[in-house]
């Protein structure tokens, strides 16, 4: 067994593969960009090499750079994940060239599956089924216009060098060809080099259902079952599962057998995964193979009780595979959802920023390599801690949540509680589409197929709903105790202001879609809280965290209970599963501008009192904010311009008042 390999990637696979390197006592090498200098990846190597700047081209892609760290650090072997350069074949040949192991299958492998139309072909001969198309090396536009009709619309065009969903065209009649073909062409050279295109049937609401294989040096070549991933938004996977919903042995035992057979056709070694495209009778077609280890194959490792990492390092280090056919079982059942940073209400879009607040559901019972799984499993793959940024640079995965139930029901319970409990502050992300994902009645009842996401949007995208009582709640009791709170709170606001009578105060909490006026009554043991007509008499019951963020209330008859994130001006609740986000613009936060404007005691324009925050023969020191007022969609705190007691207050809340009215009368020390 190697003694240190190098890791040429980033990310949760690159955390992924120093996990099981650690536990098999191997010694790792980091590479890293200048972008990813405080990267998770590079904290949990043993060593770190910087290979160049942010750009992928210039330090992920360098295979020059990354073989001479190899070689310079002493390691024997080099791990590529996936993506990058994992299925480079050049690579693969340069590691061998400079002595190093290339922990995937050989060079000659990832040529034959790199070319999707050279693949068919191998198939074809090799008895795997195809779906009915023309893969071959004619790209006439008239000719390949007469396959098509040849073949029947829909037709999907692909790109011969594709990956990533990208260059695929899907063409429903005859007349749209040449433009769907020029396109097609366009995005095949610019994204990978090679205008090369394939034609096939695009099939009817199809599954796609992969085989993970496993070869050695030995001979031997397994399947590790299968993976369903129809559930998917651009041709890209959003959840995996294995094993597929309704597979009936027999049937597994032929796609695995076919994707064995596709695998010794082209002389494979290593983790490779051979992805179908199977039709709602259970027929199924060879679509490509995959020669690296796959994002998703924690669901299959969840199943089977294996670590696919340790397998990839056994058999480049010349082991035999650690299990055969016949010692392979499937145990329960395994779903994946990854995290992504975007925004599903805009279009997906990729958002990039700092995770501020990462609260990750509790990791239950998952050990790597540690056998199967006990109940209620939760394993989380991911690059990224709290503090961490996603930068434009990279794909923006945030983590892949994994979960292990006994059966399909049980592992959807588990999902949802892990997605439940999973809280971002910072970023926007794909939890609470992932949330509604697993909810919708054609996820839970596995009616599945690769339109499912598109077919939902009713469901998937529903209306709005407003804020409730308890989240309005508690977002304005975490306000209030952050204002009271000790220095040590950064939300703190340093003008202590004093409650020795009944006040009243309102916070404007602010939704995409509406405004809550939250009307705050001050009493002994607690507050009266309401809003938009409703009203409840709340007290804390308990609140943990630092800066204090947990909080238990008691609103009426009910126990309220949520974590509240404060970012800039951002109020973010979570309660019941539940990620509310509400516009606060603090009031305090305006206080030094009045008073450097002399702290005037008049209204400084016509507005509307928000808050009295002082009461008749209260004492005050300057700067003590006084009351506060909104004008122009603003708030304006007045504050005291000396030392001094209140001698009577003007004006109640929500009273409007003009220009220049007094506000309070004030007598100085
Ligand atoms: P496929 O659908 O072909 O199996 P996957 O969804 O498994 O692809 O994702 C693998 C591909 O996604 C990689 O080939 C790469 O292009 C891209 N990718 C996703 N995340 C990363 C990452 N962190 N680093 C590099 N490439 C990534
Ligand atoms: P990539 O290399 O981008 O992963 P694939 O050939 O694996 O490309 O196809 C990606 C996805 O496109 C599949 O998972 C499936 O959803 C869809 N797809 C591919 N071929 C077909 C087809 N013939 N009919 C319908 N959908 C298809
Ligand atoms: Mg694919």
């Amino acid at each position: 067994m190697f003694s240190k390999i190098l890791i040429a990637n980033r990310g949760e696979i690159a955390c992924r593969v120093a996990a099981t390197a650690r536990r098999m006592g191997i010694k790792t090498v980091a590479v890293y960009s200048e972008a990813d200098a405080n990267a998770k990846h590079v904290a949990v190597c043993d060593e770190a090499v910087l290979i160049g700047p942010a750009p992928a081209k210039e330090s992920y892609l360098r295979a020059d750079k990354i073989i001479a760290v190899a070689l310079a650090t002493g390691a024997q072997a080099i791990h590529p994940g996936y993506g990058f350069l994992s299925e480079n074949s050049e690579f693969a040949d340069a590691c061998a060239k400079a002595g190093l192991v290339f922990i995937g299958p050989p060079a000659s492998a990832i040529r034959a599956m790199g070319s999707k139309s050279a693949a068919k072909s191998l198939m074809e001969k090799a008895g795997v089924p195809l779906v009915p198309g023309y893969h071959g090396d004619n790209q006439d536009a008239d000719f390949l216009q007469n396959e098509a009709d040849r073949i029947g619309y829909p037709v999907l065009l692909k790109a011969s060098a594709g990956g990533g969903g990208k260059g695929m065209r899907v063409i429903e009649k005859s007349a749209d060809f040449k433009d769907a073909l020029a396109s097609c062409k366009r995005e095949a050279i610019n994204s990978f080099g090679d205008d090369k295109v394939l034609a096939e049937k695009y099939l009817q609401r199809p599954r796609h259902i992969e085989i993970q294989v496993f070869a050695d040096t030995k001979g031997n070549c397994v399947y590790l079952f299968e993976r369903d991933c129809s559930v998917q938004r651009r041709h890209q996977k959003v959840l995996e599962e294995a094993p597929a919903p309704g597979m009936t042995a027999a049937r597994r035992a032929a796609m695995g057998e076919a994707a064995v057979a596709a695998a010794k056709a082209v002389g494979y070694v290593g983790a490779g995964t051979v992805e179908f495209i199977a039709n709602q009778d259970g027929s199924f077609y060879f679509m490509e193979m995959n020669t690296r280890l796959q994002v998703e194959h924690p669901v299959t490792e969840m199943i089977t009780g294996t670590d696919l990492v340790e397998w990839q390092l056994r058999v480049a280090a010349g082991q035999p595979l650690p299990k055969s056919q016949a010692e392979l079982s499937i145990n329960g059942h395994s779903i994946e959802a990854r995290v992504y940073a975007e925004n599903p209400e805009k279009g997906f879009l990729p958002s990039i920023g700092t995770l501020q607040h990462n609260h990750t559901p509790t990791a239950v019972n998952f050990k790597l390599g540690g056998g199967v799984n006990a109940p209620a499993s939760c394993r989380i793959d991911s690059g990224v801690r709290e503090g961490d940024s996603i930068s434009p640079f990279y794909d923006p995965m945030i983590a892949k949540l994994i979960v292990w139930g006994k059966d399909r029901t049980e592992a959807l319970a588990n999902m949802a509680q892990a997605l439940a409990q999973y809280q971002i502050v910072g970023l926007s992300s794909n939890i609470a589409f992932l949330q509604r994902l697993i909810a919708s009645p054609a996820f839970a009842t596995a009616d599945l197929d690769t339109g499912l996401i598109e077919r939902n949007q009713d469901v998937l995208f529903p209306a709005v709903v407003p804020a409730s009582l308890p989240v309005l709640a508690l977002a304005t009791v975490a306000l209030l105790q952050a204002e009271q709170s000790g220095a040590s709170d950064p939300w703190q606001s340093s003008h202590g202001w004093r409650m020795n009578s009944i006040l009243q105060r309102s916070f404007k909490l602010e939704e995409e879609h509406g405004m809550h006026e939250v009307i705050v009554s001050y009493l002994a043991d607690g507050w009266e809280i309401g809003v938009n007509g409703m009203s409840a008499k709340a007290s804390l019951t308990h609140r943990s965290g630092n800066p204090a963020h947990h909080f238990n209330l008691k609103l009426g008859d009910q126990t309220v209970t949520g974590t509240v994130v404060r970012n800039a001006e951002m109020v973010h609740v979570f309660s019941q599963g539940q990620h509310t986000q509400l516009h606060y613009a603090d009031p305090m936060a305006h206080a030094g501008e009045a008073e450097s404007e002399g702290g005037r005691l008049t209204a400084p324009m016509p507005g509307k009192i928000v808050a009295v925050l002082v009461s008749k023969g209260q004492e005050v020191k300057k700067g003590d904010a006084l009351l506060i007022m909104e004008a122009m969609k603003m708030e304006h705190t007045i504050a005291a311009p000396h030392d001094g007691v209140v001698d009577e207050v003007l004006y109640a809340i929500a009273d409007q008042v003009a220009e220049g009215a007094p506000l309070l009368s004030f007598k100085q020390d």
